[in-house]
């Protein structure tokens, strides 16, 4: 089993220490785990609105979070637990790219999911922002969304795609034929050769499907885009949630095998 996508105190929004993660993930027979919390936000987004401070760690700490993760890394390689890897998610909406890039080449980490929350400044996926919704016409957002992470995906700056449709988070879906959205972002996401994750997350809240949804994730089989599996916990408990029916979604797509990342290379992994 493995666990790519998990979230610690550090962010302000999520329980739990490195250590406790790592304990659970040893408890439920997880051989990989990557720590990946929030890469802090832009000085100049977090200037536009103070509030979204609580979305990520503070720059300052970025070094103590990377000195946690690898001795929590190498306590469990001494005492034969589970392998730690040090990842990070980065906000990779438009404009964004040379901050967080900046940010980024700072870290020796093993893995960078790359993701897109915010739409215009708006963190469409915060449930105290839910309102932002009547504004916008549903198909338009899923359109703007989704050509946000192709330019996300094609900035080079993370592996793996995270969330992939996470803008269905509150069940605001259009009508009508969806095919063509997921056919050019799997297209987009072969060509710039990167992964995109099973995130289970999406279990827990009002979609009630995995991230990304069956069709989606069938159109990135037949692209070839490599896959992995995380749980985005923000507690403990949630370390390899619904990993079963990840696997399960995954092997009805056609995928046998999935991968982990180390040092920014991709490693395969049998499911
Ligand atoms: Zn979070
Ligand atoms: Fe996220
Ligand atoms: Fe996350
Ligand atoms: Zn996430």
């Amino acid at each position: 089993m493995i666990d790519l996508h998990v979230h610690t105190w550090r962010c302000r929004h999520a329980t739990g220490t490195v250590a406790e993660y790592v304990a659970a993930a040893s408890a439920r027979g997880i051989g990989t785990i990557a720590i990946t919390d929030h890469l802090p936000l832009s000085p100049e987004l977090i200037a536009r609105d103070p509030s979204v401070a609580a979305y990520a760690m503070p720059e300052a700490e970025l070094g103590a979070y990377v000195a946690e993760v690898t001795a929590a890394r190498d306590e469990a390689a001494a005492a034969g637990g589970p392998e730690v890897l040090l990842g990070v998610e980065a906000d990779l909406y438009p404009g964004n790219e040379a901050f967080a890039g900046s940010v980024l080449k700072r870290c020796a980490f093993d893995v960078v999911i790359g993701s897109v929350h915010f739409v215009d400044g708006w963190a469409f996926d915060d449930p105290d922002r839910r309102a932002g919704y009547a504004s916008w016409d549903v198909r338009e957002l899923w359109e703007r969304y989704f050509d946000d992470l192709i330019a996300a995906s094609a900035s080079g700056l993370a592996d793996v795609v995270g969330h992939a449709d996470l803008v269905k988070k509150f069940g605001c879906v259009p009508e009508g034929d969806l095919a063509p959205l997921y056919e050019a972002a799997a297209a987009a996401f072969a060509e710039a050769a990167v992964a995109v994750e099973v995130n289970t997350a999406g279990l827990r809240k009002p979609c009630a499907e995995l991230y990304p949804s069956a069709p989606f994730l069938g159109a990135l089989r037949r692209a070839g885009v490599p896959v992995t599996i995380g749980s985005d916990a923000h507690a403990p408990a949630e370390v390899g949630s619904a990993y079963g029916e990840a696997r399960a979604a995954l092997i009805e797509a056609g995928y046998s095998s999935a991968v982990v990342f180390r040092s920014r290379r991709a490693e395969e992994v049998p499911l």
